[in-house]
């Protein structure tokens, strides 16, 4: 592809051998070769079963014979039909080992040999020296080929693609809701368009400018965006594509890209998911060898890094979501020595990215952006994008003439709930039990600060394991948790299965899922946020993960005394959630029961209706003081004794 810098010096391609398509059409031609050639030097002639040839012998009738292991040719003396005498060939193929035929010929007078030496035998064992190793290396130049696309067979060479200006076809515009890191990244492309204008103010620009954040927040999009915009070579490769199976591999690519980038400066040099390579050296990997391959290329990586300086105009853009797993060196000044931040977006920000996405879909009137913005706090760029195509896909399977706001509201459920799953057919006792279970949730969760209001209370199967489920829709975006609002959420976790014990005095298995969620929040409570008055403001686990949640955490190294005490604290956070938990539900069992039965008759609550009945749940006394401190006063009857 013909490539143009903003100097206008042609931009060679990395170069490629081709040798995939041509090496096998010269192995199939010396495969043929083989198979034809033999046949053309052999005699024409008449192949007779063995016994004939036998018998023939007998009869004194032949001549000569040439007898080889697996074939006897032969002469006969006979006569033309005008007398002349003539020699006839023929051929036979021996049985098994015949010891017996050198002295049946030596009694006939045949006069036999071994055949001579085969004029084109070389070629034979040529081709036997040289075809296995010639599809061993086809066979791997075809591996090699899969691995990397259009080209072939480059081992140690840079696998990275070469985008011209533009090609991408994404622009600063395709992004939106991360403005600081765009503009972070505007002033890089605008060094590489004016450099002088920077140099001779003495400025130097960062070599390396590392993109951080969850994932699905368009740190890729960006780097697209950023060769869309800038008018100077992008080479775009990632991290996992260095890693190979042989040792040295991916150095000598790193090494390759270096060179090429540096041919082509002013450039930008793209890494995607920096972490696959710059892991850090300290911990062994599970993987022997695996690990060396990584270090190897790490080290190269950091070694060409230091090796250009700054003014050459290469620029190198990395992306990762898991920062704090990368090795120290590559983050000191004078390699990746500036992060940007690429979070996820606010609800501005996603608004701008609901914006983006429905360019080109078309939209009913009621349709408000905005309102989608504030429903769907913690959705990151790439949940925004699937979230509007999902409703455009919802629309046009009904053959709407737009999208409307229903539909988007049903794409949210299905992108927080999973799809609906009516087919699932719950006995008359189960759908009950979900019915109180869900409107359990509702009536605790509408009590508790700071948890937005309850918007929809369903009991139609929903996605994996949800039998039913009730939507809560935070006012605003959230940063921080206080206190009394992660103990309310605890008790709204724990309001399903307190409803079913209120109102059957039975327990089912439906509630797993809330009380693993309670657990683990008021564990995180108490070990990563500091917030037991006994432990004090003590860490008990690592925080190691800052943008990928849910996995990774390590416990500190505790004693046996503090592990008792912290799975104490546990369990009296949880105890008395769920004494909260149950004493509102008894407090408003007959709302409870109407609301309930209601639900099973409409399936599903929603809207204004929903919002009435909620509006009458009865506060209990000891809420507040719960909320406050988190404790129970002890003349309050026990959890068994309400459990009647
Ligand atoms: P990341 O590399 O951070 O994991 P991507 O850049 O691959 O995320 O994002 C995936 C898709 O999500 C993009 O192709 C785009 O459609 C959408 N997307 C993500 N973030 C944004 C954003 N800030 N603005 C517009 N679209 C976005
Ligand atoms: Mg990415
Ligand atoms: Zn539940």
């Amino acid at each position: 592809m013909p490539v143009e810098t903003n100097n206008n010096k042609p931009i060679k391609p990395p170069k490629v051998r081709q040798f995939g398509g041509r090496f096998f059409i010269l192995l199939t031609l010396l495969l043929l070769l083989n198979l034809i050639l033999p046949t053309f030097f052999e005699a024409r002639s008449l192949q007779v079963p063995y016994s004939t040839f036998i018998t023939q012998v007998e009869a004194g009738k032949v001549n000569q014979a040439i007898v080889s292991s697996d074939r006897i040719e032969y002469t006969i003396k006979t006569e033309t039909p005008d007398g002349k005498p003539t020699e006839q060939v023929f051929t036979t193929t021996p049985v098994a080992i015949d010891l017996d035929l050198p002295k049946i010929l030596r009694e006939h007078n045949v006069e036999f040999s071994a055949p001579p030496p085969n004029p084109n035998a070389w070629f034979a064992t040529l081709l036997s020296w040289i075809l296995p190793p010639l599809i061993f290396f086809g066979i791997w130049g075809l591996l090699m080929n899969r691995q990397s696309g259009p080209a072939a067979l480059t081992v140690g060479k840079s696998k990275a693609r070469i985008y011209s200006e533009g090609s991408t076809g994404v622009k600063f515009s395709d992004v939106a809701g991360v403005d600081e890191a765009k503009a972070e990244l505007a002033e890089i492309v605008d060094f590489l368009k004016n450099a002088t204008k920077y140099t001779t103010l003495g400025a130097k620009i960062p070599k390396g400018v590392m993109l951080v954040g969850p994932p699905g927040t368009g740190k890729t999009l960006l780097a697209k965006a950023i060769a869309g915009e800038a008018a100077v070579p992008f080479f775009s490769i990632s991290g996992s594509e260095f890693i190979e199976l042989f040792v040295g591999v991916g150095a000598a690519r790193v090494r390759d890209l270096f060179e090429q980038a540096k041919q082509q400066a002013p450039c930008i040099v793209f890494i995607d998911e920096l972490d696959a390579l710059g892991k850090s050296r300290g911990g062994a990997g599970p993987i022997i060898g695996g690990n060396d391959e990584r270090e190897q290329t790490l080290n190269q990586l950091l070694s060409e890094m230091d090796g250009f300086d700054t003014n050459t105009g290469v620029i190198i853009i990395a992306a990762t979501n898991r920062p704090e797993i990368l090795d120290p060196a590559l983050r000191r000044p004078g390699r990746f020595d500036r992060q940007v931040v690429v979070d996820r977006p606010d609800k501005i920000g996603r608004e701008a990215i609901l914006k983006v996405h429905a360019r080109n879909v078309k939209l009913a009137d009621d349709v408000n952006l905005s309102t989608i913005a504030i429903r769907t706090p913690g959705f990151a760029g790439a949940d925004l994008a699937n979230l509007v195509n999902e409703a455009a896909l919802l629309a046009a399977r009904q053959n709407q003439q737009a999208v409307t706001m229903a539909d988007f509201n049903e794409a949210i459920e299905r992108l927080i709930a999973g799809l609906e799953k009516r087919s699932r057919v719950l006995n008359e006792t189960e759908k009950k039990t979900v019915a109180y279970h869900e409107v359990g949730h509702a009536i605790i969760a509408a009590l508790m600060p700071g948890a937005g209001k309850v918007e929809k209370i369903s009991v139609v199967p929903r996605g994996v394991g949800a039998l039913g489920y009730t939507i809560q829709m935070p006012e605003e975006d959230r940063f921080l948790m206080l206190e009394d609002e992660i103990r309310g959420r605890i008790a709204t976790l724990l309001g399903g299965r307190s409803a079913e014990e209120i109102v059957f005095g039975k327990i089912s298995t439906g509630a797993a899922d809330d009380i693993q969620k309670a657990t683990e929040l008021a564990e995180r409570t108490i070990t990563l946020y500091g917030m037991s008055e006994r432990l004090g403001p003590v860490a008990f686990e690592k925080s190691q993960q800052q943008f990928l949640e849910g996995y990774g955490n390590l416990r500190r190294a505790i004693s046996p005394k503090v592990a008792e005490e912290i799975d104490r604290e546990v369990k009296q956070t949880l105890d008395n959630a769920h004494h909260i938990a149950l004493s509102i539900l008894q407090h408003n069992r007959d709302l409870l029961e109407q609301t309930a039965e209601e639900l099973l008759q409409r399936e599903i609550l929603e809207g204004a209706d929903l919002r009435d009945r909620l509006a009458q749940v009865k506060v209990p006394g000891e809420m507040a003081e719960w909320l406050r401190t988190g404790k129970i006063s002890e003349d309050k009857p026990l959890l068994q004794t309400l459990l009647v």
